[in-house]
């Protein structure tokens, strides 16, 4: 149905109010068609407006937007993160009614003891091949690392930016998913904290699900986070799917398939 480049399709239909004429005929009401909100329903042109500025693949760099759950060249050490993931985005409607968190780790603490790595396991490919299939599936997502993110933040205090911090923030905080490609990697000074901390909070709700990655084991984050780290940790425990990633180092031995941290 046409919306003539309104967004909205405004279509009038005739309803009966009750009203009669003297011969007890109705006399029909031409109103607009509005939703369980009052509002006239919205096109998909401005559905596809949306999703095309909100989707997580329009974040990544070209060569990790082809990544794929299908296209990942598996063996029995990476299999079953995959196949975990896949699992975890197949739900994604659950997960967004109940806002669950994936929390996608490795920690050289606990790698380091068992003569694991816990970097180049294939965390952030797997984030990727995540987040092009909740594109392909026309979920709202954003995909940041947290650099990226405290950039965009950073950005809005320049006299020439259009952008304020809120409506950066407001779209962080609120877009339906939101994926953090390592994060707890800064030299957090307060500011930085302070300002992830209060992300986090704000995604802790139904409607949102956060998809992160980091190298600090849940019971570890005070170590990376001085200040919120414990909160963050309950956060973790009380909301997220845990996946422990810890193995070969796919860049240092150079393997073929998922190579970045
Ligand atoms: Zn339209």
């Amino acid at each position: 149905m046409r919306c003539q480049d309104t967004g909205t399709i405004n279509e009038i239909i005739r309803v009966d109010k009750g009203d009669r004429d003297k011969q007890g005929n109705v006399i029909y009401r031409e109103v607009l068609k509005v939703d369980a909100n009052g509002n006239p329903p919205l096109c998909d042109c401005y559905k596809e407006q949306i999703f095309v500025n909100c989707n997580a693949t329009s974040g990544m760099k070209p060569g990790e937007q082809n990544r794929f759950f299908e296209n990942a060249i598996l063996d029995q050490e990476n299999r079953h993160f995959f196949q975990q993931a896949k699992k975890f985005v197949d739900s994604i409607d659950v997960h967004l009614k109940a806002g669950t968190w994936l929390y996608i780790h490795g920690d050289k603490q606990r790698a380091e003891p068992r003569g694991l790595s816990a970097f180049g396991t294939g965390k952030s490919y797997l984030t990727h091949c995540i987040g092009n299939e909740l594109t392909r599936l026309k979920y709202r997502s954003i995909y940041v690392t947290e650099q990226k993110l405290f950039q965009d933040i950073k950005s809005t205090y320049r006299k020439d930016s259009e952008e304020s911090e809120e409506e950066v923030l407001w779209r962080y905080h609120n877009v339906p998913i939101l994926l953090i490609d390592d994060l707890f990697k800064s030299q957090y000074k307060d500011w930085a904290e302070d300002k992830m901390f209060h992300l986090l909070e704000a995604r802790n709700c139904p409607g949102r699900v956060t998809i992160i990655n980091g190298n600090y084991a849940p019971n570890r984050i005070d170590i990376a986070m001085e200040r919120n780290g414990s909160a963050v940790s309950s956060r973790i425990f009380g909301q997220a799917v845990l996946m422990e990633m810890i193995g070969t180092d796919r860049r240092r031995n150079k393997l073929r398939g998922p190579e970045s941290a």
